[in-house]
């Protein structure tokens, strides 16, 4: 694992842990409606939704109250959610589910908030049978058919994209596309979807993280020995790849990782792995660069995209990140 990835745990992998069937909907309670006064400003404090146009927008809105009478956002460690903590939440929730409705999240009902990252005591076995303890510090958590867990700090969207100089963070929309991930049992890049299509989704998003864990190799192999990986000059490398490059992990990871460049940044996603771009417009049911007035993507050319694929033009010319703190 390249030694950046470490430090971006925060973007974690979704628990296996299970925490039992809940039930996600009681009834067909009316979605109680959002003040519009809140509505306006939570919208001025996500400009990236401003693309959006009104029934879009009408749409995130209606579900997004839905979201707020069918879940329990509570605070841990001492913090209290507001009602625009509440309302961001849910509004970023629900980016992902404006075609799919309120029903991809049927599974769960809690989601809890802490006011930064918090630290997860984790166990896991290798293949040779070591079992192997780490304390991680995490940005957010998604149970399978449990709980998502969020940083406040990292989940403010008035906070801005922060982490590692990547353009396109966003860990709301993170955790719920592992959610929606998770909804067939496995969190392996492939959401549910008819049979026919799942094996071009699968061969679709495999190819993708192939050739995005290329790019990383050769974008690693390239970084001067001088250069330590984790300083501000590292990490302008690091800022040279379509996407942030936790997206190596695993496919569910990219996934998650890709789902949020859509929605947040979907320009480099768009040009670095077109097909997989035209395959979240036509699931999620939206278009983002359209909406830009930017040249969408061709269709799908029912092949993965190239692992051969270097790092594009446009990222190539991405300016290096600010600094981190
Ligand atoms: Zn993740």
């Amino acid at each position: 694992m390249p030694s950046v990835l470490r430090r971006l745990l925060a973007r974690l992998a979704p628990s296996t842990k299970r925490s039992g069937r809940r039930r996600g909907f009681r009834g067909r309670a009316d979605p109680a409606a959002i003040d519009d006064a809140r509505w306006q400003r939570m919208l001025a404090s996500m400009r990236w939704l401003d693309h959006l146009d009104a029934s879009t927008l009408e749409r995130l809105r209606e579900l997004s109250a839905g979201f707020l009478a069918r879940k329990t956002i509570s605070g841990a460690a001492g913090f209290e959610p507001t009602d625009d903590v509440r309302l961001a939440i849910a509004v970023q929730a629900c980016l992902p589910i404006l075609r799919l409705g309120l029903r991809a999240y049927h599974d769960f009902v809690e989601i809890v908030v802490y006011p930064a990252r918090f630290l997860v005591h984790r166990k896991e076995m290798d293949e040779a049978g070591v079992v192997h303890e780490s304390l991680d510090e995490l940005a957010g958590e998604a149970m399978e058919r449990g709980p998502v867990v969020l940083s406040w700090s990292d989940a403010d969207p008035s906070a801005g994209n922060r982490d590692a100089g990547h353009r396109g963070w966003n860990v709301v929309i993170h955790e719920f596309a592992h959610k929606i991930d998770l909804l067939d049992g496995e969190a392996d890049g492939v959401p549910p979807l008819p049979a026919r299509e799942r094996g071009g989704w699968a061969a679709e998003i495999q190819g993708a993280w192939q050739g995005f864990c290329t790019m990383v190799d050769r974008l690693e192999a390239a970084i001067p020995r001088h250069v330590d990986p984790e300083s501000p000059q590292g990490e302008a490398w690091y800022a040279r790849l379509p996407l942030d490059p936790y997206a190596a992990t695993d496919p569910g990871e990219f996934f998650a990782v890709a789902v949020e460049s859509f929605f947040v940044d979907p320009e480099p996603l768009a040009e670095v792995f077109p097909g997989l771009y035209a395959r979240f417009r036509d699931y999620f049911g939206l278009d983002p660069l359209a909406v830009t007035g930017q040249q969408p993507p061709p269709q799908p050319a029912g092949r993965p995209s190239s692992p051969d694929d270097a790092p594009s033009q446009a990222a190539a010319e991405m300016e290096p990140p600010p600094s981190r703190s």
